[in-house]
């Protein structure tokens, strides 16, 4: 009997991963009309707009993009969960990775009082999924900026080695942190947030941009990369949320292998 039901669970998170897989697909089709037909329409291609034409057809614009976001979120989510998320490793420069996830979230802090800030010791090539770690920095940093009224957000990232005692090996790591000045997490939610949908204030306007897939996701990414992430908050101070790389290119593919 405990066997049936372990096996029935299992076909139906099966079905469930690949009905969201497909779903997702044929969402993105028709989404990137929206997307692309709107912007068309706005910059006037197709003969003159007015004002109100060109606000309703910017919010037509922008929900496609928040629309299409949360569908790749959830194409994510559901490869990684079905274990099919393959990472293209090679050597990246983490300062380029960064700078250009940086200039990418610039225009969201534009009109707030904070400045945005770098401390990257010199650092060799990381072994490491390009796109997927540009992914880790703008989830990471985006939330930073969403929940961030003023103040700082900073970005730093050092070499820390450290004494496995399962290999009995010295190990290096790049550690890199994000911190913010916002609006910080209670303690009794920092574990919380890194499980799927979650999100501590969903009532928060600023929580309904995202569905609490974010962290997940980065969460996993780093982990199939062989590192970890960990948040240290104080609620009205801010968050930092740091997370540990793999120095050694052999660590990374020995947990892509095992994963
Ligand atoms: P979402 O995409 O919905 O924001 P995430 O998984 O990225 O989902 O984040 C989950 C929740 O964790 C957020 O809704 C928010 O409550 C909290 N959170 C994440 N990052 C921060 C941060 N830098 N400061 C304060 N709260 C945060």
């Amino acid at each position: 009997q405990q066997k049936r039901t372990a096996e029935r669970l299992a076909e139906m998170d099966y079905l469930k991963t690949q009905f969201l897989a497909v779903m997702s697909h044929e969402l993105r089709t028709p989404l990137n009309s929206i997307i692309g037909f709107s912007k068309v329409l706005l910059k006037g291609i197709d003969g003159p707009i007015n004002e109100r034409q060109a606000q309703d057809l910017k919010y037509i614009h922008e929900s496609g993009q928040h629309l299409l976001a949360l569908v790749q979120d959830i194409i994510d989510i559901s490869r990684i969960n079905a274990g099919k998320m393959e990472l293209q490793l090679e050597e990246v420069d983490l300062r380029e990775i960064v700078q250009s996830a940086m200039d990418a979230v610039t225009p969201l802090v534009q009109g707030k009082p904070i400045t945005l800030e770098q401390h990257i010791d010199e650092l060799p090539p990381l072994y490491a999924d390009r796109r997927r770690l540009r992914q880790i920095m703008l989830n990471l940093l985006s939330n930073a900026i969403k929940f961030t009224e003023k103040g700082y957000i900073s970005v730093s990232a050092q070499i820390v080695e450290s004494w496995n005692t399962c290999t009995e090996q010295q190990e290096s790591f790049v550690q890199v942190s994000v911190s913010d000045t916002g609006i910080g997490i209670p303690a009794d939610r920092l574990t919380e947030i890194f499980e799927e949908f979650t999100q501590v204030d969903s009532s928060d306007s600023r929580s309904r941009d995202g569905a609490g897939l974010g962290l997940p996701i980065t969460k996993k990414l780093i982990e199939l990369h062989g590192g970890r992430i960990w948040v240290k908050s104080k609620v009205g101070e801010g968050s930092t949320f740091t997370f540990t790389l793999p120095l050694n290119s052999r660590g990374v593919q020995e947990v892509v292998r095992t994963v």
